[in-house]
């Protein structure tokens, strides 16, 4: 099959590689229709990533069809849409037992990244993780059920509660995501502060109030929208620790703090530890998602519990993939879709 091999930071090469073949009675081999590149691709793309040591396959967003099954596989049959979770965690380890099953160490992958024709799952991974689909289901869409994931996981950890006012800083994919689920968890006022104009235009149609940081002061907004009291919530999805330090105050006292945002390996962040002990604010990370929630983003896809369709905004085939990588890095546009077919 053609695959996109990542080679090393700035390395990527479209190649024939050995397609995964069905050698287990367990086997189910899944042709790739669609795989959105994602803030990770972009980031192992440009730095390299501890989890991806090269030569390796990139992409883990995606949706595609049933195309053959061992002989014992009953839990789907060809032709039968779907999408996956790109990992599963063990259930067994210390950290699965204490309920936090989006850290789990030994996580079980998938057979390759899906920046390629094909990629094979086990029965039984596919029994803990595998969405089905309906036949006329919109896979692209579907295919954001991992990113989305991730936000619910970040939206969850913030409790963000009905009525309250929520501060979202960037207003990239990940960023508009979070608009979305802290809308669908009943967020009051939702603000985002972005500097690109075409990311705040679509913070706005979601209904948000959109700040440009480098024209309005964002303080004085928040201190507006909340009588002065600060966010309840407060979301970073941004990695730039300048900006996350800029905004940290803006929390109420009692407020949640979200690090949604991976900051590059050496970074440090400054912060009163007042804003921690008078103020009692939360300051919290995320990343990743349990499978449960990677089933949870799927069903409010297929239901069209969100728009989420806006956030597909560009279209590459697989063999042009490193001009989709190329306009990504440019923050051109929301999500890529690489079109696998
Ligand atoms: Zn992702
Ligand atoms: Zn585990």
């Amino acid at each position: 099959m053609i695959a996109a091999v990542y080679r090393g930071p700035g390395l990527m090469e479209i190649e024939e590689v050995k397609t995964p073949e069905i050698e287990d009675p367990e086997d189910i081999l899944i042709r790739i229709k669609c795989s959105l590149i994602c803030g990770t691709d972009i980031k192992t793309f440009r730095r390299g990533h501890h989890a991806f040591i090269p030569p390796v396959i990139l992409g883990h967003e995606f949706a595609g069809e049933v195309v053959a099954t061992g002989e014992k596989v009953k839990v789907c049959t060809a032709g039968d849409l779907v999408t996956l979770p790109p990992f599963l965690n063990c259930g067994d380890c210390y950290i699965c037992q204490r309920g936090i099953f989006e850290l789990c160490p030994n996580r079980t992958l998938l057979s390759n990244g899906s920046f390629a024709e094909y990629i094979k799952v086990s029965q039984p991974y596919a029994a803990a993780g595998m969405v089905k689909l309906p036949p006329d289901a919109n896979l692209e869409e579907a295919a954001l059920s991992e990113p989305l994931a991730c936000v619910i996981n970040a939206v969850e950890d913030c409790d963000i509660c009905l009525g309250d006012n929520v501060l979202v800083v960037g207003a990239g994919p990940m960023g508009l995501l979070n608009v979305l689920v802290s809308q669908l968890k009943g967020a009051g006022r939702v603000i985002v502060s972005e500097p690109v104009a075409h990311r705040r235009e679509i913070a706005e149609k979601l209904g948000a109030l959109a700040v440009d940081p480098t024209k309005q002061d964002l303080n004085e907004v928040v201190r507006e929208v909340t009588e002065g009291r600060g966010v309840d919530a407060l979301i970073i999805a941004v990695a730039n620790t300048v900006v996350a330090e800029s905004v940290l105050s803006l929390a109420r006292p009692g407020g949640r703090v979200m690090l949604f945002g991976g900051f590059p390996g050496s970074s440090t962040l400054t912060l009163d530890p007042n804003l921690i002990h008078y103020k009692q604010v939360a300051l919290l990370g995320s990343s990743g998602f349990t499978t449960r929630q990677f089933k949870q983003a799927a069903e409010i896809i297929m239901q069209k519990k969100i728009n989420i369709g806006q956030m597909i905004t560009h279209r590459f085939p697989l063999s042009e993939i490193k001009k989709a990588f190329a306009l990504a890095m440019e923050c051109e546009g929301l999500k890529i879709c690489i079109t696998c077919d």
